[in-house]
């Protein structure tokens, strides 16, 4: 039997760079793009050969902004999957989107080439702290998107949405959340803002963390997010997360819960026959690779590790807690042969007693106060902390 693997193929181009923004993208010219989706394809035609006993269960196409390519550079991508590896008929099939970069023709044609699922970054829906992100919409023109991708036929939609922002208060973050849920989309990811090195925002918040709201004011706003996604029948299931039923990413859940991943395209990362690995990450020099060459992996593929028994108990630990359902001492012990309590046996009773994770066996779950501080609790479980 095949075993599940997940697609995320790296489109690295924005129309502009967010002031917050630390992921590998930039502006490109329409050339240098469909250039770069031609190396993509010969990237997937090649990678696909080392995984012919893997059946895909979910495809992401993350940036970046995936959809400021050519719906014929999204068709081509999605072929050249289907050619290579063994798709499966009911694969989830995800493209990140940005209001202002798709019409309806583009979104009609993403629903042709097997697309199923639009993830939507809105982050806000207040113009004045959109303009201070350096983001290109309005939340009119996020309106409009949303309205068009209803209109071409989607019926999984996800948007993002950001809190903790210099100058946002709880209530104009619940204005953004209550004018969200009003749409009803299926999905929303709420995380907090995170200011990163070697943005501009680093260089204007970092010694200034009173411009940001406080941690106070971050909890609450979490906790608003809570309430009013739960009262409109999105559900938490992740600790940013939250979904109606039936309809939780399963991209994000696979990586939650160990399934593997191939990443493709510049800087993307996998975890693979018990390998980690990420690609190139400079555009020059991606683009340079010849793929068809034999050596082309040592050039492609960078930070390779093999991952022992125990970065894999961290991992399952770490990323399964972050989901509401918690992770199963059963599939730990069928996993790695041990039982979860001996492993953890000077972590997990400490947690416990100190009300941090709950026990509802064979399952231990973080607990409202253990999300609150979820970073010092998952740093728990790290063998050599
Ligand atoms: S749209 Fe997303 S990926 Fe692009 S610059 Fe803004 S935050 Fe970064």
């Amino acid at each position: 039997m095949k075993r599940p693997l997940e697609l995320y193929i790296h489109i690295p181009f924005c129309v502009r760079k967010c002031l917050y923004c630390d992921f590998l993208s930039q502006p490109a010219s329409e050339m240098a793009r469909h250039a770069y989706v031609e190396q993509l394809l010969e990237e997937i035609e090649r990678e696909s050969r080392f995984c012919q006993d893997y059946s895909v269960v979910s495809v992401f196409l993350g940036g970046g902004t995936p959809s400021v390519l050519a719906a014929e550079d999204i068709r081509a991508i999605l072929c050249m999957v289907r050619r290579c590896f063994c798709l499966e008929s009911d694969a989830e099939i995800t493209i990140e989107t940005n209001p202002g970069t798709a019409n309806l023709e583009k979104l009609k044609a993403f629903l042709d080439c097997g697309i199923n699922r639009i993830s939507l970054g809105l982050q806000s829906a207040d113009n004045r702290e959109l303009k201070l992100l350096g983001r290109i919409h309005t939340f009119e023109d996020f309106l409009k998107t949303y309205q068009r991708v209803r209109v071409a036929g989607f019926s999984n939609v996800n948007v993002d949405l950001m809190s903790s922002l210099p100058g946002q208060t709880l209530a104009s973050w619940k204005s953004t959340l209550r004018q969200v849920v009003m749409l009803r989309p299926e999905h929303i990811s709420a995380y907090s803002l995170m200011i990163e090195e070697g943005t501009p925002f680093y260089g204007k918040y970092h010694d200034h963390p009173e411009m940001l709201p406080s941690e106070e004011e971050d909890r609450a706003m979490y906790y608003a997010a809570r309430q009013i996604l739960e009262e409109h029948g999105l559900k938490r299931y992740e600790i940013s997360n939250y979904a109606l039923p039936g309809r939780e990413c399963r991209h994000n859940v696979g990586y939650w819960t160990g399934v593997e991943y191939l990443g493709l395209g510049l800087g993307a990362s996998s975890y693979l026959h018990g390998f980690r690995f990420r690609n190139e990450a400079d555009l020059e020099a991606y683009r340079k690779i010849d793929m068809k060459a034999d050596d082309a992996d040592l050039r492609l593929h960078q930070d390779i590790t093999e991952l022992s028994e125990k970065d894999r108990m961290e991992e399952f630990m770490f990323l399964g807690l972050r989901m509401t359902r918690g992770v199963s001492g059963s599939e730990f012990l069928r996993r790695f042969g041990q039982n979860m309590w001996n492993v953890y046996g000077k972590v997990l009773p400490g947690l416990q007693e100190n009300k941090l994770i709950e026990v509802e066996s064979p399952f231990i779950r973080l607990t409202d106060f253990g999300i609150d501080i979820s970073n010092y609790v998952l740093s728990e479980f790290l063998f050599d902390r």
